[in-house]
């Protein structure tokens, strides 16, 4: 599909509430924060994007977020809950916003219950929305292939993938025909990294969230535009 095969206009009354997209490296959270911001007109919160803008900037967290980034490898809890802190508390995440790869680990989650029982979100309370958490489920066999074939734009952060959402030129973006790069951590030895990362850190939180009654799963194996209907009727349907 088209990466930014885009939108019905955003319903402003909808009160969105907090949204975690949770799921593998290549399960396809990027793409589909995208579409959910778009939609829904809140927006989307990737600690992924954050840390490599802070890494882009050369600022004290992205000097130390680097090599651990370049190695598969998770950023301290701290550093991630407090970038994540400053950016919740900006004023267009009061009726609601999308988190992609955060929480990632036990200690985060618990971090992001007590912001959000602090009242974290800033908007009345009616628009009070409780935490609903979208695990894009995918075969992990699928993963290294998604990944060796993914391409982003450096410019604009379009997600492309050479299998399935090429390009209409190749190597360029179809939005602002920026050359499209293949980014550092998808090189296949740092795949399996973050893939083992992800196994041991982040794959409990399904439990967790299972647990605490907000998970809701959807079928990460079919097409993009398949899992964006998927994941807007849980939200259109989701009650409270
Ligand atoms: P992503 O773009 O979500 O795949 O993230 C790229 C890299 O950024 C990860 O492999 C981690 O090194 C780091 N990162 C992103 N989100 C988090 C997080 N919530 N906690 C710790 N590290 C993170």
């Amino acid at each position: 599909m088209d990466a930014h095969a885009v939108p019905v206009a955003a319903n402003p009354k909808l009160a969105t509430g907090p949204i975690v997209l949770l799921g593998a490296p290549g399960a396809g959270k990027g793409t589909q924060a995208k579409q959910i911001a778009v939609h829904f007109g809140i927006p989307q919160v990737s600690t992924g994007d954050l840390l490599r803008d802070h890494v882009h900037r050369n600022t004290p967290l992205g000097q130390q977020a680097q090599a651990i980034m370049g190695r598969g490898e998770l950023v301290p809890d701290q550093l991630v809950c407090d970038m994540v802190g400053q950016r919740l508390a900006e004023p267009d995440c009061a009726r609601g916003f999308i988190l992609d790869g955060f929480p990632r680990t036990v200690g985060q989650a618990h971090w992001l219950d007590g912001r959000l029982q602090a009242g974290l979100l800033r908007g009345k309370p009616a628009e009070k929305v409780p935490l609903l958490v979208i695990d894009i489920a995918i075969d992990h066999a699928l993963l290294v292939e998604r990944l060796t074939a993914r391409r982003t734009c450096p410019q604009c952060g379009a997600i492309y993938n050479l299998h399935f959402n090429s390009p209409r030129q190749p190597g360029v973006c179809d939005v602002d025909g920026a050359a499209l790069i293949t980014r550092k951590d998808d090189r296949e030895e740092v795949i399996v990294e973050r893939l083992k990362t992800y196994e041991r850190e982040t794959l409990p939180l399904t439990d967790y969230y299972q647990k605490c009654g907000t998970l809701r799963r959807v079928d990460g194996g079919g097409t993009a535009e398949q899992i964006a209907l998927a994941i807007r009727d849980l939200l259109e349907h989701r009650g409270g």
